[in-house]
């Protein structure tokens, strides 16, 4: 998932209001033959050329095309000593390691990025009323802003769901200096802290974009770092049938960290809660990141940063 793909792709230049309006609809972008011939604006990719299924995506590059690989990697940062920080107690991960698939037999953990959005809360009832925990990857301000869902992320706390940060406006963090990476990762924290009372401590970057800078600076703010380890493609226009075909062909115990979106409706309405049945039916038992990489809850997930507090005019994207 590399920017190299960017220059495949149309960018230009029209109102954010427009931009936002036109997430999640299809065909809009990337071609002649549909819609689309709609460009994205700045900040946005088309997903797709020449395909119905074309959308116009928040990032500025775009993932490839990726296998159903369902190897499990841990990787831990080799240095660690005289890092402050960058190292835990108990079972708990060292900041700065990546992880890509569970550890924990017979778990699996489902993740959504990209939050909160219109149909979050909707999905949070889904996994609720199925019993299963899921985490969720949240980004400041990209479909929505986060501040205007905080409801919905307590709703999710509160339900036993993870919170993780996906930074603040999913820029490729390979492409960024370690100042650039800072802020997109702290005005996340800001607003979690208001929202929640909490720092994250798991951090997903956006497209998977990492590289030992990356990865270096998280150890460096206290993150460990998961990707996947199974791509829905849900983002890449792939139907709900053709993302289920992905999980009906894995094996009896896939360790599985699958990434969808919840800010696809699709996804929310559909493909996530059909995942949590797939578990239940396949025995696994779905559970936060942290559940099933065997760390301590919530010592592994969050730092406590003070309660949360009631909402003011600091409540700002
Ligand atoms: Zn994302």
């Amino acid at each position: 998932m590399k920017a190299a793909a960017l220059s495949t792709f149309v960018l230009a230049s029209v109102s954010l209001v427009a931009a936002q309006s036109q997430a999640g609809a299809w065909g809009q972008c990337g071609g002649s033959g549909w819609t689309g011939a709609t460009t994205c604006v700045s900040g946005y990719t088309c997903s797709a050329v020449n395909q119905w299924y074309s959308q116009c995506i928040p990032g500025s590059s775009v993932p490839s095309t990726s296998s159903t690989t369902t190897t499990t990697t841990i990787t831990t940062p080799t240095t660690t000593a005289t890092q402050p920080g960058a190292t835990q107690g108990g079972t708990d991960l060292p900041y700065g390691t990546l992880v890509t698939g569970c550890s924990k037999s017979g778990t699996v953990a489902i993740t959504f990025d990209d939050g909160p959005y219109t149909w979050t809360s909707g999905l949070i009832d889904s996994l609720n009323a199925a019993n299963v925990s899921a985490t969720f990857f949240v980004v400041g301000q990209m479909y929505g802003c986060i501040y205007n869902y905080a409801d919905v992320i307590q709703k999710a706390y509160n339900s036993g769901h993870q919170i993780a940060s996906h930074t603040w406006s999913h820029k490729d963090l390979t492409g960024q200096s370690a100042s650039g990476i800072q802020t997109e990762i702290s005005r996340v924290e800001v607003a979690l802290k208001k929202i929640l009372g909490i720092r994250p401590k798991w951090l997903r970057p956006p497209y998977g974009g990492q590289n030992s800078n990356v990865l270096s600076t998280m150890r460096g703010l206290n993150y460990k770092v998961v990707t996947w380890n199974l791509d829905s493609e849900d983002w890449n226009g792939l139907s709900v049938s053709a993302s289920q075909n992905k999980f009906n062909s894995l094996g009896a115990d896939p360790k599985i960290i699958p990434l969808e979106h919840d800010a696809l409706q699709s996804t929310a309405q559909q493909l996530g809660p059909w995942i949590a049945n797939w578990a239940k039916n396949k025995g696994l038992k779905a559970v936060t990141l942290s559940e099933c990489l065997g760390e301590s809850i919530p010592g592994g997930q969050y730092e406590q940063v003070g309660g949360a507090t009631p909402r003011d005019n600091t409540w700002t994207c």
